[in-house]
């Protein structure tokens, strides 16, 4: 549960109130009350999130299912833990390791003083004393301050060498956090958190070079998903992603933006080129032939609309989307499978 939710003191009565509202909620839209369910319906009820709320009440308005993979794509965006925490504690490794290291050069470094001072001791004898007795004694201190020395070296070599892996086993470690936090799992493209920063850094990077959006959503997806089943869904997704990847230019980059919807970022890119490659993903969709090899199912064929939009002079990344989406549900009021330009350009002749 979020910390909003927590810290929202709520009488005993008061929270019952809201946990039975929370279930009839999602049996009213026929969602098992799993845990994480529940946890956004009660949230949501209990108006402890106001960017929640209002997604909701918008979804609920324009008459959108409501269903477990809705409220699991809320909860991951209102109210999923902060997943930067695994992060901090590995800077904390990162810390210890450096210390470490200091450690070991200040001991390096206090090795090779002792040595030079062992050294000069020795040399300053032999300045003033001649017999063979005395020459023995400084040649046996000498090769006692060597071994000391090479002893402490080679500690410290070994020591180097731990540190030097438990850096490689930290780089690996957190490469892999960065890509669990930026990569939707079952498509293997971007999430949209990794998008939202990515966009964020062409809109700021290059503020003038063209710059489009398009958007994607499959076509009546709840159907595919009724008939045959979630797995056969997440399949139909896995199979949209990589049409979408076939697509790609060579600095386009593919997001799972949502539950069956998708985004392509793509840089220097004009609305009428941006067009262009929304129109083959949209021709690629349209072809696919999906049978499922258990038992042979051979799936009806399944379309997408698609909406472009370029960046405009004052844009941010909130009105560039919604430009985008707009143009997208353009595509679906004028009846699906087809690909929608940013209505404010004026360009859509033949496309749209
Ligand atoms: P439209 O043509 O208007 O887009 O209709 P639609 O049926 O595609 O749209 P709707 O929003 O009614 O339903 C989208 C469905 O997508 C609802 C949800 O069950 C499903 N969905 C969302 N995420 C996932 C997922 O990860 N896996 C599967 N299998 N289904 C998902
Ligand atoms: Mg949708
Ligand atoms: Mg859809």
């Amino acid at each position: 549960m979020s910390a909003s939710a927590l810290s929202t003191q709520h009488t005993v009565e008061q929270a019952r109130e809201l946990a039975l509202r929370a279930v009839d909620f999602l049996l009213e839209h026929q969602v098992p009350p799993i845990p994480l369910s529940y946890g956004v319906a009660y949230e949501y009820l209990s108006g402890g999130s106001p960017d929640l709320c209002k997604t909701l009440d918008e979804y609920l308005q324009s008459g959108r299912t409501i269903d477990a993979f809705v409220l699991r794509d809320l909860h991951e965006r209102h109210l999923a833990v902060d997943r930067s925490t695994p992060l901090s504690s590995m800077g904390n490794d990162l810390q210890l390791l450096l210390g470490e290291l200091t450690h070991n050069i200040e001991e390096a470094g206090r090795g090779a003083e002792e040595f030079g001072l062992a050294l000069d001791n020795t040399l300053g004898h032999l300045g003033s004393e001649h017999d063979a007795h005395s020459l023995r004694e400084i040649a046996s201190g000498m090769l006692a301050a060597t071994q000391k020395a090479r002893q402490r070296n080679e500690h410290l070599q070994e020591r180097l060498q731990l540190t030097m892996a438990e850096s490689e086993r930290l780089k690996v470690e957190l490469e892999r956090h960065r890509r669990e936090a930026l990569i939707d799992p079952l498509t293997g493209l971007w999430n949209r958190r990794a998008m939202d920063s990515e966009l964020d850094e062409l809109m700021a990077v290059e503020p003038d070079a063209p710059l489009s959006v398009l958007m994607l959503d499959i076509d009546h997806f709840k159907r595919i998903n009724d008939t045959h089943g979630h797995a056969l869904g997440d399949a139909v997704l896995r199979h949209v992603a990589e049409a979408i990847r076939k697509c790609l230019r060579g600095n386009d980059q593919a997001v799972r933006y949502g539950g069956e919807e998708f985004l392509v970022l793509l840089p220097r890119t004009s609305l009428v080129e941006a067009a262009q490659v929304a129109e083959s993903i949209r021709a690629r969709v349209a072809a696919l032939r999906l049978r499922r090899r258990s038992d042979n199912l051979v799936l009806e064929p399944f379309t997408v609309s698609l909406g472009v939009a370029s960046r405009k002079p004052g844009d941010t990344r909130d009105t560039l989307l919604r430009r985008t989406d707009r143009a997208l549900y353009r595509s679906k009021d004028n009846g699906r499978n087809r690909v929608s330009l940013d209505a404010e350009i004026g360009l859509q002749a033949g496309l749209a």
